[in-house]
């Protein structure tokens, strides 16, 4: 039982349809990069959600978007508060960038601190309408906190394969939310490869990124939600950092819903933004090689949200860019790092490396005058600055910030606050 509103699911390789139906993950012909795109009939999607009964619904959560979900119409979503996050005007960012305006979309306020609340909300919903006994992914990072959590709200049992040498404290914040965590000895590739033979093992409900073709219509309303808060009109560029290609994949998903539906009538230039050691992504862009047979790269950056060998989604990844006339760019670690104190001195956003890499990459596209003072822009923060101290710690350094340090007088502070 799915939106009645959904139609098929359709290969983003090779176009062909398939039934939605449990344990249809991808493409049969294309293997794993063939990863499936939800296709809805809008005529069924308008009959149900216009501007109008958008303005009187008082749920302000991503499912507001429901009839643009695929869920069945009564299930009930995780009592989390997933989405309605919001959407700030920067203007103290934007005069020194020469643009017209710019927002920043604060992604750090979902429950669990990062922009992967939203995948998980659909995906744990899915589960629970196949009546999985278990759901699974495997990562290190914002992926595994969400689906950990999410899960834990609604009494979902989740495992979650890390590789060995995952920091301890993102292992603590799994095991906290409850769930099976799985110390795989190997790296991110070889949690992958374990739990998708979990997966086929034991029938668990699969939210891998890439092979899930549902979390990226989780993660596509934060576009619809930007879309809505701009008085559906929309900006000229927004930037996405782009680690498995998922959000950004996401992001153009929810534009041409809303192209669809009337809500907007232009595209937005879409800014796929990279760390220069995780490039996979800008390397295809440059060199227009066919990302579905392009090998892994070796990735390391200090993002490492944003830091993939193979970027699961690829092929939507690029489509983002490529149809909509935007870019794919890289940034350097330090650049993103020094990014951290800036957005949060200028806007009060906090964000974590990955999430502040969208912001450096603005800047370079001021540089080589891809976004000028014409634009109206809008930057996704995609997850809290909480979630990695000591990268903040290494950007807020490079800053020349300092504490001051005195001994507890009085006078000696007065010296000091001269100095
Ligand atoms: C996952 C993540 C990204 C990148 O998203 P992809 O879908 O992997 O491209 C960016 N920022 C943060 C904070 C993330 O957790
Ligand atoms: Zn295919």
């Amino acid at each position: 039982m799915t939106n009645p509103a959904v139609t098929h699911l359709e290969c983003t390789i090779c176009a062909t349809h398939y039934e939605p139906a449990p344990g249809r993950y991808t493409c049969d012909g294309c293997g794993e990069a063939g990863t499936l795109d939800v296709k809805y009939d809008y005529a069924v999607v308008s009959a149900e959600l216009t501007q109008e009964s958008l303005a009187e619904d008082s749920d302000t959560t991503m499912f507001r978007y429901r009839a643009l979900l695929p869920i069945a119409p009564g299930a009930t979503p995780p009592p989390l508060t997933v989405g309605g996050t919001p959407l700030y005007v920067a203007p103290t960012l934007a005069g020194p960038l020469g643009v017209r305006s710019l927002w920043i979309k604060d992604e750090g306020r979902e429950p669990t601190a990062s922009m992967k609340d939203r995948a998980s909300a659909i995906a744990v919903m899915k589960a629970q309408e196949e009546g999985a006994e278990v759901i699974t992914t495997a990562s290190t990072g914002n992926a595994a906190a969400a689906l950990a959590g999410i899960s834990a709200s609604v009494g979902q049992r989740s495992v979650i394969f890390v590789p060995g040498s995952a920091p301890e404290a993102k292992v603590a914040q799994l095991l906290a939310f409850g769930a099976t965590v799985v110390l795989v000895d190997g790296n991110y590739n070889d949690a992958f490869e374990l739990s998708t033979d979990a997966v086929a093992k034991w029938g668990w409900y699969n939210r891998n990124t890439g092979v899930n073709p549902y979390v990226a219509e989780g993660k596509k309303t934060v576009a619809l939600e930007i879309v809505e808060q701009l008085g559906f009109v929309s900006p000229d560029a927004i930037f996405v950092s782009v680690g498995d290609g998922s959000i950004i994949g996401g992001v153009h998903k929810g534009l041409k819903d809303a192209m669809a539906l009337g809500w907007i009538d232009t595209m937005p230039r879409l800014y796929g933004i990279q760390a220069a050691g995780s490039d996979y992504m800008v390397r295809a862009y440059e060199s227009g090689v066919d990302v579905a047979t392009m090998p892994a790269i070796s990735a390391d950056t200090k993002a490492d949200s944003i830091s993939a060998d193979l970027p699961r989604d690829r092929v939507k990844a690029l489509a983002a860019v490529t149809e909509t006339s935007g870019a794919y760019l890289r940034v350097e670690d330090d650049h993103i790092l020094e990014s951290i104190p800036k957005i949060a001195a200028a806007s009060g956003v906090f964000s974590e490396p990955a999430a502040a890499a969208a912001f450096a990459g603005l800047e370079v596209a001021v540089e080589q005058e891809l976004v000028g003072p014409e634009d109206r822009v809008a930057v996704i923060s995609t997850g809290s600055g909480l979630k990695d101290i000591s990268g903040v710690f290494a950007g807020v350094r490079a800053s020349g910030a300092e504490p001051i340090r005195v001994p507890p007088s009085l006078g000696a502070l007065e010296e000091a606050m001269e100095r």
